[in-house]
């Protein structure tokens, strides 16, 4: 039976981590991270994230510059918002929360975010120094995942790695963060052939595809790590992952469950990337 990752303990411990290091940096500089939340509307999955990013600031000590914008807020005046933003010192993270309503466009407001500010990784600059290796960011979710692995002490080098997933924001920086650490990677997607016979080969296999658990047991090799980005419902509306735990789990050396593996970290990878963001525009080394 695999060992459980519990995200919540790991993210807690470094939430405990980042709380202490920003009252170390408060005390002997006078800085306090800044980190500005734009939301656009009222779609009600987003007010809660930022609401969760608000009270992540709070428990860590951070400035948070929360602004909600009207449903009908112009691409002007978001652009506008965004170059306020990005010159304010006391503000050194800005999001803007997706999905964005269907008026804006919204890479344009994504690129617009200095790219020192994009505690996201979003932005082309911070996407190609991922690419290179040479980041002061990383895509929250990625982050996480690799945290999570270095928390149960796996080693990466030299295994196979099969990511699911070819997405921006999850699948493809996964890919070149376990590149980065020497695993040999595997990038699967909608059209990839023979999926099962790929991720049954997997030492460590990366699932972020959307749907609700697709990933069986003839899938996974004996004594796998298995990570799962998934966020879904099930049938009875009960949240799960891309995987089928209950197949899977006693196949699996280590295993992430949902919720409580993935998800925890993701707005603790912000948190993290906007105190070094703080670091960083303020000319200290991390
Ligand atoms: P996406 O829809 O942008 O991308 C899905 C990817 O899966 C695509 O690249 C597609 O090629 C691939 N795919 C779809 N069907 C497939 C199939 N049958 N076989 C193989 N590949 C297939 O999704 P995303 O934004 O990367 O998110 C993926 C999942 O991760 C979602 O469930 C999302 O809710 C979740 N997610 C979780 C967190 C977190 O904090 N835990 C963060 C982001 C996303």
């Amino acid at each position: 039976m695999a060992q459980i990752i519990n995200g919540k303990e790991v993210s807690a411990k470094v939430r405990e981590n980042l709380k202490k290091e920003t009252a170390d940096l408060l005390e002997s500089t006078g800085i306090c991270p800044g980190l500005a939340v734009i939301l656009v509307g009222s779609d009600p999955a987003s007010q809660v994230y930022v609401r969760n990013k608000h009270l992540a600031c709070e428990e860590l000590g951070f400035h948070s510059f929360e602004y909600k914008l009207s449903e009908n807020t112009t691409q002007e005046q978001l652009l506008d918002l965004i170059s306020v933003l990005n010159k304010n010192p006391k503000v050194h993270g800005i999001l803007v929360q997706l999905p964005l309503p269907d008026h804006l466009d919204e890479q344009s407001v994504l690129y617009a975010i200095a790219p020192e500010k994009d505690v996201d990784a979003f932005h082309p600059m911070n996407v190609g120094k991922i690419m290179i290796g040479n980041y002061e960011v990383l895509p929250c979710t990625p982050a996480g995942v690799m945290e999570l692995l270095d928390a149960s002490g796996v080693e990466i080098a030299g295994k196979n790695c099969v990511v699911i997933g070819r997405s921006n924001i999850v699948g493809k920086p996964m890919s070149m963060l376990l590149l980065q650490r020497s695993g040999t990677v595997t990038i699967c997607h909608s059209k990839t052939k023979n999926l099962a016979d790929i991720c049954a080969q997997a030492d460590i296999l990366v699932v972020a595809i959307g749907k609700p658990k697709f990933v069986t047991a003839d899938m996974v090799k004996e004594g796998a790590i298995v990570i799962d980005v998934g966020i879904n419902r099930d049938e009875n509306n009960k949240l799960c992952g891309d995987v089928d735990f209950e197949s899977v789990s006693p196949k699996a050396s280590l295993i992430t469950p949902v919720p409580g593996g993935v998800g925890p970290m993701t707005i603790t990878m912000l948190m993290k990337n906007t105190l070094r963001a703080a670091k960083a525009q303020n000319g200290i080394k991390d």
